[in-house]
């Protein structure tokens, strides 16, 4: 079995419709044309049916995005196909992604259709997207939470139908990590055309394991995740691109899969969706969170500038972080403070050193955290020090 992991980011759709991520048309061009130098495989762009705004920018961004595929996403009904399919009409690589629920609560409570019904419009709508596009994905809403009997009969129709990739959603993050990679080994082995289709997953985030869940797919036969910059989405959100990608690299050790993303992207990414929605990122999120490579116990300190490794599982660099950032705080050592010192271009002794850390130590315990400007003003206010040598001036970041 192939190790590639086909990476389809859901930023600009099932991030975008969650409350407070809105984006305009420029924006998203813009966050779409960084997805795709992130290195993305395929970028769905919205939900054309759901408003003109939304089929004008996915057409948009199928005429600006060269390398990954544009997929577009559409319920089974004809009018949802027609207006996905006409929106990826300047798409280099198009894809149309069309769902039904297929539990027995959506089907009986929202769609009021039986299982024979469903079957039928899933295999129609593929047929239908096949006479237009190459690249077909059918999703099964809320599989975790349907009857995986039911679930190996619609993909084998499907696949049957032409669909090149079978998605197996955690729509309402409801499952395991155990139980869902046991879901997807039972479809990969229960699915008598598998080897026509890419198995995908897609996992929202309300209990935490999105990420784990995704991991666990992988290694039960899942070739593609689905995935948002930031882990945003509905609800909690979903599987964090960031967390399941640098989970790949860090610990390839024991999974080796490739994926085609440029690691060194993923923080420019993080900080683009952030300054576009205004949404700051947690600051404990991580890979992306501004305290994800900070430390500022010293004895951590002491250890990272001696050899990152002591404490860093990843490097700054490898996400595109230009360096680990050391906060100078109460719990920090004279090292990391001499280190920071230097930085800004101060070189004490060791006794003069020692008065700068009580002093900033009072600072700490009065701010938390002490920034360059506090200690800029520290060292100015000290006496008898020597002055700071401008030429070394390398900032800390
Ligand atoms: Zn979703």
């Amino acid at each position: 079995m192939d190790n590639h992991i086909t990476i389809f980011d859901t930023t600009l759709r099932d991030g975008e419709q969650s409350p407070g991520y809105s984006m305009n048309q420029q924006e998203k061009l813009r966050l779409a044309l960084q997805l795709e130098k992130l290195g993305v495989d395929v970028i769905e762009a919205g939900f054309p049916i759901a408003s003109d705004g939304d089929f004008e920018t996915v057409r948009e961004i199928g005429k600006v995005i060269k390398n990954s595929s544009v997929a577009a996403l559409c319920r089974t009904r004809k009018i949802d196909l027609e207006r996905a399919v006409a929106s990826l009409e300047f798409a280099k690589k198009p894809r149309v992604h069309t769902f039904i629920a297929t539990s027995d609560i959506h089907m009986k409570y929202k769609l009021q259709k039986s299982r024979e019904e469903v079957l039928e419009s899933a295999v129609q709508a593929v047929e239908y997207a096949k006479k237009h596009v190459d690249d077909v994905e059918f999703s099964a809403e809320d599989a975790s939470r349907s009857d995986p009997e039911f679930l190996i009969d619609i993909f084998t129709a499907v696949i049957e139908a032409g669909a090149t990739t079978i998605n197996v959603p955690d729509t309402v993050g409801y499952a395991m990590p155990w139980e869902y990679g046991q879901l997807i080994k039972t479809l990969n082995e229960g699915i008598p055309n598998i080897d026509k289709a890419t198995i995908s997953v897609h996992c929202h985030n309300d209990l935490g394991v999105g990420v784990a869940n995704s991991l666990m797919a992988i290694r039960n036969g899942a070739r593609q995740v689905e995935c948002t910059v930031n882990g945003i989405g509905e609800r909690a959100g979903n599987a964090s691109l960031e967390e399941l990608v640098m989970a790949l690299v860090t610990r390839k050790n024991i999974m080796d899969y490739t994926t085609s993303v440029n690691t060194k992207e993923i923080f420019p990414s993080s900080q683009l969706l952030a300054q576009i929605t205004g949404k700051g990122v947690q600051p404990n999120k991580a890979v992306v969170g501004e305290n994800a490579f900070a430390h500022e116990a010293g004895i951590h300190q002491h250890g990272v500038l001696k050899n990152p490794l002591t404490y860093e599982i990843m490097t700054p660099e490898s996400v595109g972080l230009t360096c680990n950032k050391i906060v100078i705080g109460k719990h920090s050592g004279r090292f990391a403070l001499c280190k920071k010192l230097e930085e800004l271009g101060y070189h004490l002794n060791k006794e003069d050193l020692n008065q700068v850390y009580l002093k900033v130590t009072k600072v700490a315990d009065e701010k938390k955290v002490v920034e360059e400007h506090d200690l800029i003003s520290i060292m100015s206010m000290m006496n008898d020090m020597p002055a700071r040598q401008p030429q070394s001036m390398a900032s800390g970041g």
